[in-house]
């Protein structure tokens, strides 16, 4: 997950607090924390008994699909395949082609219509990447120390045999602001800013990864522009394994692009004590290629409604990957509950009036084209898309669900919230943003939903070489499927559509 139009309005705040211009378009207003209804509205909406938008069959059957989700082992298996025998999914990778004709096939199988939609992505190629000091206060002669460090995605390359400046070590933007005018010249401008763990443990991790992410986001350009050589920026994450945590960085026109990667939270201690101490200078090697942009696709499926096969329900998660690990959290993990609610319709032979539009997004993590190209393609159907849910922040418990859109949508999705209570699910709060992939739709006025999930944990290994199968609990990816299941049902089916 990227949440990209909450962190490009941070950057243009970074770029304002370090004396670049707003960028044009930008709001310079970040969006708030979700707001989350008061007791006494919940209190109003549970008691006040109006017309339900489902029948008491509909609800029972919203009833057999959660349990169905809770029992099954489909999403399992697929995620498995998805993460342990294709493995990372980088945009413009054979693996993910690989994936794209994979989850088609399976999505055929299940007798749904297919498509895939073309997108234009990014295809950007991780090379040699190392860094090790060379030069500090107390070295030993003869030896260097290793500093674990990952390029950024997009980052362009040092030149082959590296390159070797002083660090200058700066916490946040107010302290380069400080620094003299020469300070960073031609040196290696690390960005420190401490990942906020108390906020993640309270369960706002993304809310943490927001006020880091700008950084990495950022970071080049104030770097290039302060006359850095390279940038690094201290992971933006919670654990402290020494793993670096990649993501995609940005450049300016008109500001040099240069070399930028992460380094470990460790890493980034490390050198903000040293350089406390004197000069360490680090020696940087980073190889990526940006090679000419690939064709891709999303992965349409349609279960094709019954009365008003027009109108749409899109269930979706991003199927490009981070090239590290396996990408089984971010978001494998949405994809396969996507998946999930296809399997379950036709496992159980429900067929709602509405069309349920399974959605795989190519590129979510290099700058969303997918979505974009979704946009374009189906522009004059937006007002035919009646909701469109995204799994985009791991597999943990999901608590309820997020809504985007009108304020009644909660008081409207009550009887839903109720079946989900049986698993723990039945908290609704509204948010902005659902899901950087239906951020096009939710913008358009489409009304936009997402799993709550448990985000205490999901930033330690985020972008990681850990993001891996084993950090799944079935128990919890099966939660999420019934979510999805659930809610894309009761959307596709209801007397009227959700209120918009
Ligand atoms: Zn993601």
């Amino acid at each position: 997950m990227e949440f990209r139009k909450r962190y490009k309005e941070l950057i243009a705040l970074a770029l304002f607090a370090t004396g670049g211009a707003l960028l044009p378009g930008q709001s310079a207003q970040p969006s708030g924390p979700p707001s989350v209804p008061s007791i006494k509205d919940r209190l109003d909406a549970m008691m006040a008994g109006g017309k339900s938008a489902w029948t008491s069959e509909q609800i029972k059957t919203m009833e057999h699909l959660r349990t169905q989700a809770i029992s099954d082992t489909y999403a399992l298996d697929e995620l498995r395949h998805l993460t342990d025998n294709i493995g990372p999914r980088l945009s413009g990778s054979p693996q993910a082609q690989q994936a794209v004709d994979y989850v088609a096939a399976e999505m055929r199988a299940l007798g749904a219509e297919v498509t895939l939609e073309k997108a234009t992505v990014p295809h950007w190629v991780r090379g040699v990447e190392k860094g090790e000091l060379i030069s500090w206060a107390g070295q030993t002669p003869g030896t260097t120390q290793k500093v674990v460090l990952t390029a950024l995605g997009g980052s362009v390359a040092t030149p082959p045999e590296g390159l070797s400046a002083e660090v200058v070590v700066v916490d946040n933007w107010e302290q380069l602001h400080a620094l003299a005018p020469d300070a960073v010249k031609g040196k290696i401008l690390l960005f420190n800013h401490k990942f906020d763990k108390e906020l993640a443990a309270q369960g706002d991790g993304l809310n943490a990864y927001v006020g880091g992410v700008v950084y990495r986001g950022a970071g080049p350009i104030a770097a290039a522009a302060a006359g850095a050589v390279a940038v690094l920026v201290r992971s933006v994450g919670g654990a402290d394994f020494r793993l670096p945590h990649t993501g995609m960085t940005q450049y300016a026109p008109g500001v040099a692009k240069i070399p930028a990667a992460a380094v470990t939270a460790e890493d980034a201690d490390l050198l903000k004590d040293l350089t406390s101490q004197g000069p360490v200078k680090l020696h940087l090697t980073l190889t990526p290629q940006t090679l000419p942009d690939a064709q891709s696709y999303n992965v349409i499926a349609d279960w094709k409604g019954t009365e008003h096969p027009e109108q749409v329900v899109v269930v979706s998660g991003h199927l490009d990957s981070w090239d590290l690990g396996t990408g089984a959290i971010d978001d494998g993990a949405g994809v396969v509950v996507s998946m999930q609610t296809l399997h379950l319709l036709k496992e159980l032979g429900i067929h709602p009036r509405r069309t349920v539009r399974f959605v795989a997004w190519m590129s979510e993590e290099e700058g969303s084209e997918g979505a974009a190209a979704y946009m374009v393609d189906h522009n004059n159907e937006i007002s035919n898309h009646v909701g469109a849910i995204e799994s985009d922040l791991g597999a943990d418990h999901p608590a309820g669900i997020y809504y985007a859109g009108k304020g009644e949508l909660g008081q409207w999705l009550r009887p839903v919230s109720q079946v989900l209570d049986a698993i723990g699910a039945e908290t609704l709060v509204s948010t902005p943003e659902t899901g950087e992939d239906i951020a096009g739709l939710t913008a358009k006025g489409v009304p936009s939903f997402a799993p709550v999930q448990d985000s205490r944990f999901y930033f330690n290994y985020h972008h990681t070489a850990a993001d891996t199968f084993d950090k799944i609990d079935p128990k919890h990816l099966n939660e999420n499927a019934a979510v999805m299941a659930v809610l894309a049902y009761a959307l596709a089916d209801s007397q009227e559509p959700a209120p918009r």
